[in-house]
């Protein structure tokens, strides 16, 4: 496995005061500690010019939750690609299953919002995964295969987030097995898909990754970080996952 990635989604968390008391703990660690790890925090747009400020200089990344396809125009209450590297972010975190689920996003819109993002110098990390009703009927890997077929441009260039939605803030995390399982699944997909350039996209895994379970996820062999969305405004559990994934730095 390569150096593993970690992304924190904070999701719709994150006033002023608590922003600052994360990346407060976050930075007097990383003052401390050399972090190797490629450590990117998403927070909600709102924070991410006034983060981007605070991390100068701290090996920590900033990203976004998502983006609009359209650089610009007539889209009131949207965020474009531009306008997110414009303030700082560098990736993107595209199709997440709660805004599929919540503004009804399609494998279409999230693949135009892919090119968008990587129009504009975004690394798009997207997302798929499947329901508890899917994996029930054994329908998992065709729901995957449509999705990585549908979500990702031809000249895709980021990261594929692998998030059971069953597993997504419930406490509980897929199983080593399962997990290992689908990540080799994808892994075949993205190289039918994208050839020799698909045996390296990283794969990352998301669904209730903590401290007591980050190491067995990351033995898995083909998985290229985590995404982590409860833990990841919990600095100093966030601060264990880091500890936990330098044992896994590759040399
Ligand atoms: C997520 O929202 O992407 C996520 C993985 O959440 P959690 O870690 O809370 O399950």
């Amino acid at each position: 496995m390569a150096t593993p990635i970690i992304v924190g989604n904070w999701k719709m968390h994150g006033l002023t005061s608590e922003a600052n008391e994360i990346v407060s703990e976050l930075l007097n660690y990383s003052n401390n500690h050399e972090i190797q790890i490629k450590t990117v925090l998403c927070p909600p747009f709102t924070q991410i010019a006034a983060l981007k400020e605070k991390i100068k200089g701290s090996p920590f990344l900033l990203g976004a939750q998502d983006c609009h396809p359209s650089p610009q125009g007539a889209h009131t209450g949207d965020i474009s690609a531009p306008m997110l590297k414009d303030v700082g972010a560098d990736y993107v975190l595209l199709g997440h299953s709660e805004r599929r689920r919540d503004h009804y996003e399609t494998d279409e819109l999230i693949c135009e919002k892919a090119i968008a993002a990587q129009n504009s110098n975004l690394v798009p990390i997207v997302c798929i995964g499947e329901t508890k009703e899917e994996r029930a009927a054994k329908d998992h890997k065709f729901v995957m295969g449509i999705q990585i077929k549908g979500s990702l441009p031809q000249d895709f260039n980021g990261f594929v987030a692998y998030e059971p939605i069953w597993a997504i803030g419930t406490g509980v995390s897929a199983q080593k097995h399962e997990i290992a399982e689908i990540i080799e699944f994808i892994r075949e997909e993205l190289t039918e898909q994208f050839g020799e350039r698909g045996k390296k996209i990283p794969i990352l895994y998301g669904g209730s990754v903590k401290p007591s379970n980050i190491r067995e996820i990351l033995e898995i062999e083909e998985l290229g970080g985590v995404l982590v969305g409860s833990v990841s405004i919990m600095p100093k559990d966030f601060l264990q996952l880091l500890e936990i994934a330098h044992d896994f730095i590759s040399t």
